[in-house]
């Protein structure tokens, strides 16, 4: 789960990260009010989206006054921003975090992720701060430092001075360097992080060490713990379809392609939309109704693939073990029924009441092409939906 920059920032505060002062804003007044509030000669107004690259985009403004407050905030809220990380369709801007005008000296680079070669939370650090990491790592590795840290005694102050100097923070500011990144392994160890990016980190004018971004994801599987995170979502920047799958404790995840898939196990449902690339199609989702799934869950499944427009056909591939065809079944033909089934289907079941399943599918009136196999399946959908 992602929550925006502002929220980023509060949680991080808890934790002793120093961040700048600043609000959110939810309308133009609300950013004047903000702005004087914390009554600094520049404050910086920045668009609040779940992605980065925001200044290039012209969605973080300075202002020298409250005129400029006043202008910017009302230029940036309602409009539709499209960095290099939105998509082109980009993100409508619905909130504002106005914040106090930093005096930056340099920006730096600090990311914490959790690192699937060594099993291990890695603490990453660049002098090139500002700028995409993705392109530093590209061009100039040798720029990035790197602290696997081990989960029994977690950061070390000496790894932290370590990265401190590899990036060259001015001498007597490695201490306050150091500290921040502890207190930041601290945040993201505590509150079950999967990312923590401070791009920038900066070292200021007047010799601190701050956040003036901050990137905070967190693992869904830990949410049931913090309550407190699952506040902070914020529904306008997740796709509805994967919402709504959510609902219903389906693992949905939206795609680029054409053909909606709806299969029982990840793992049958990574190697189905293998097979459909393999003949040459794209699959529209990743979905995985999951191993004991009820008619309704299986009908909540079946509309969400029908209520994506990209879909141009869809691909029904159960290996009923637990699961039974023909509830699956059932679950498709009530979908069909309740919103219209106007695109080709083909279903490929095999397992458990395999007979009855099928049998109440043929006698269901709907248009359905049967598979007796998963490649066979994968290459009639590939061929009607071309
Ligand atoms: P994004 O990563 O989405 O582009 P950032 O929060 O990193 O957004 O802001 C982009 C740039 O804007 C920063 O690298 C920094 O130079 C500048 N900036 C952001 N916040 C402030 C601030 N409070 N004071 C001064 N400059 C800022
Ligand atoms: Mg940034």
């Amino acid at each position: 789960m992602n929550i925006h920059e502002y929220q980023g920032k509060e949680v991080l505060k808890q934790y002793g990260v120093t961040v700048p002062e600043g609000k959110v804003a939810f309308t133009v007044d609300e950013a004047v009010e903000a702005a004087k509030a914390l009554g600094t000669s520049v404050v910086v107004v920045k668009a609040q989206i779940h992605a980065g690259g925001r200044g290039k985009a012209g969605g973080v403004k300075v202002a020298k006054n409250l005129d400029e407050v006043r202008e910017y905030a009302s230029q940036l809220l309602g409009k539709t921003l499209v960095t290099h990380q939105t998509g082109p369709e980009g993100k409508e801007v619905k909130r504002l975090l106005i914040e106090q005008g930093c005096d930056i000296k340099k920006e730096y680079y600090v990311g914490v992720v959790v690192d699937r070669s060594t099993g291990r939370v890695v603490m990453m650090a660049s002098e090139e701060g500002g700028t995409e990491i993705e392109e530093v790592a590209a061009r100039t590795p040798e720029k990035i430092f790197k602290e696997v840290i081990d989960p029994a005694v977690g950061l070390q102050p000496f790894q932290a001075r370590k990265l401190a100097y590899a990036i060259n923070i001015p001498n007597e500011l490695v201490g306050k360097a150091a500290q921040f990144m502890l207190s930041l392994y601290a945040a993201f160890v505590d509150k079950d992080c999967s990312i923590a990016e401070i791009n920038p980190l900066v070292v200021t004018g007047d010799g601190n060490v701050m956040a003036l971004d901050a990137k905070l994801n967190f693992d869904s599987n830990a949410l049931y713990r913090h309550k407190d995170i699952v506040a902070l979502r914020d529904l306008d920047e997740e796709d509805e379809k994967e919402i709504q799958a959510s609902k219903y404790d389906l693992s949905y995840i939206a795609l680029d392609g054409n053909i909606g898939c709806m299969v029982n196990g990840a793992g049958l449902a990574m190697a189905t939309m293998d097979i459909i690339k393999y003949y040459g199609g794209d699959p529209a989702n990743f979905l995985d109704v999951g191993g004991g799934a009820t008619k309704e869950k299986v009908t909540e499944a079946f509309k969400i693939i029908l209520s994506d427009e990209n879909v141009k056909g869809i691909f029904v591939n159960i290996f009923g073990g637990i699961m039974r065809c023909d509830v699956i079944a059932e679950g498709v033909i009530a979908a069909a029924k309740e919103v219209g089934l106007d695109r080709p289907l083909v279903v490929r079941l095999e397992g458990t009441n395999v007979d009855l399943g099928k049998k109440m599918l043929n006698e269901s009136g709907l248009n359905i092409v049967a598979a007796d196999s998963m490649a066979d399946g994968a290459q009639k959908i590939v061929a009607l939906v071309k």
